[in-house]
């Protein structure tokens, strides 16, 4: 190839560092990428549950040591006593300068893997309640795994081009919404420095292998669970006036949970009221005493989530009184708080600084600004109340731009994460995610 030709084919700042020898984060990415996918293959193959992820943190702890951190495992205290904290805490110092923490999730799914690779997972384990379930990484946390590696690596031998403290955290029990919370609680901030920045990624279904997609300010949404139970009159199926009927009351609540969506609330914040299980009854001609009714609801905007979870309860108690209901016997309606997740808010500033970096370093057409999801990411906890820290949770894509043409071109949905048939291509996914990991970190604490 003639050294003319690099110019155009390569991203400038690469091909300036190659003139001078340099490393980069492309061409460290890429001498690391072989012993990292035969990590990532492993830690595919051998799955672990939110909160049960000891032979996976063990195997994140010996790396973060080879590479020169101080590391400080069985990390987190989860609200829930008989759970263990598996968090895996890696510090990089050198010299003084920013505090940047980066963060790489480890839980897989209680899902039965059905992508027939040759690395697929054929764990079965019990679950918390005890029963059998088969286990997979559907949510793609290997790969993630897999480019926090390449990323420690690569900026521990990148070591003249920062300065300042990186905190590598490996978190348990994402899955579950209360890892990072756990790793709070343990005094992270305390223990180990509260950062400047925060920064964490994700892999993407539906986004080509190569790039990397971001969304500017929300990104992922607060997710509340909310259990309802409706309290009744019960009696005879055939003989309904001389009963109080929490199914019918049940029924219009749902309806009328909707129009909270539709007419309460401004068309422009995005909410969603899901009502996912409702239970009542034993027979065809018995009403029951009570329905139970679990929902969660999303939404973007703390008093935009203020005004939804009021909502719920006022319907849920009007609909009742006007059947009847007595005020004592009111609908129950509790907001679990240890299941919140907060939504995920990237700082629009620094959002636009790294998608500058991203597209030096990938070429403009592999970054893209996608869309935000109603979804649910702990990562937003790192940030604090109110985003007080600037924090970036950026994705990268894990599918073959041939598979999505295919499937657009048929009308198909691509399997989504968590599914069961969701299979990520390794390469080069995990190399653009360490690739827009480490140039991050590199622009925030460079000399
Ligand atoms: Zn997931
Ligand atoms: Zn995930």
């Amino acid at each position: 190839m003639k050294t003319w030709s690099l110019s155009i084919l390569l991203p400038p700042i690469l091909v300036s560092a190659l003139a001078l020898g340099q490393q980069t984060p492309q061409s460290l990415a890429d001498a690391e990428l072989p012993s990292l996918l035969a990590i990532y293959k492993d830690i595919h193959s051998h799955p672990e549950l939110s909160a049960h992820e000891e032979r996976t943190s063990t195997l994140i702890a010996k790396q973060l040591r080879a590479a020169g951190c101080a590391v400080t495992e069985h990390f987190g205290i989860y609200d829930k006593p008989e759970l263990k904290g598996y968090g895996v805490i890696g510090i990089m110092k050198n010299g003084d300068g920013p505090t940047v923490l980066v963060r790489t999730d480890m839980d897989a799914l209680p899902v039965e893997e059905e992508t027939g690779l040759a690395y697929a997972s054929k764990v079965t384990t019990k679950n918390d309640e005890g029963k059998d379930v088969r286990v997979m990484h559907a949510c793609g946390h290997d790969a993630h795994i897999a480019a926090f590696i390449g990323t420690v690596r690569a900026l521990a031998k990148l070591k003249d081009q920062w300065h300042g403290t990186i905190v590598f955290v490996a978190q348990p029990a994402e899955e579950t919404g209360n890892g990072a919370r756990a790793l709070l609680k343990d005094g992270l901030y305390d223990r180990f420095g509260k950062p400047n920045f925060a920064l964490g990624f994700h892999d993407k279904a539906d986004l080509e292998t190569g790039r990397i997609g971001v969304t500017e300010g929300y990104t992922s949404a607060n997710v509340d669970s909310v259990d309802v139970t409706v309290r009744g009159v019960g009696g005879h199926g055939g003989y309904p006036h001389k009963t109080k009927d929490p199914v019918v009351l049940a029924a219009e609540m749902i309806n009328m949970w909707q129009t909270i969506a539709s007419r309460e609330n401004n068309p422009i914040d995005p909410i969603v009221v899901t009502v996912g299980s409702i239970h009542g009854g034993t027979k065809h001609n018995i009403i029951p005493d009570e329905v139970k009714m679990q929902l969660t609801v999303r939404t973007y905007k703390a008093d935009v989530r203020d005004r939804v979870l009021a909502a719920i309860d006022q319907i849920a108690k009007g609909i009742a009184a006007a059947a009847g209901i007595p005020a004592e016997c009111a609908p129950i309606v509790s907001v679990a708080k240890d299941q919140f997740t907060p939504a995920t808010y990237n700082n629009p500033e620094l959002t636009k600084r790294l998608v500058a970096v991203w597209k030096k370093s990938l070429g403009n057409d592999n970054v893209e600004i996608v869309d935000p999801t109603m979804g649910g990411e702990d990562f937003s906890e790192y940030s604090l109340p109110g985003h007080s820290i600037p924090a970036v949770d950026f994705h990268f894509g894990a599918v073959e731009p041939a598979k999505i043409a295919e499937y657009k071109q048929a009308g198909k949905e691509l399997p989504t994460l968590h599914s069961s048939k969701f299979a990520p291509v390794p390469e080069p996914t995990i190399r653009v995610g360490i690739i827009g990991m480490t140039t991050a970190v590199l622009e925030l604490m460079k000399k």
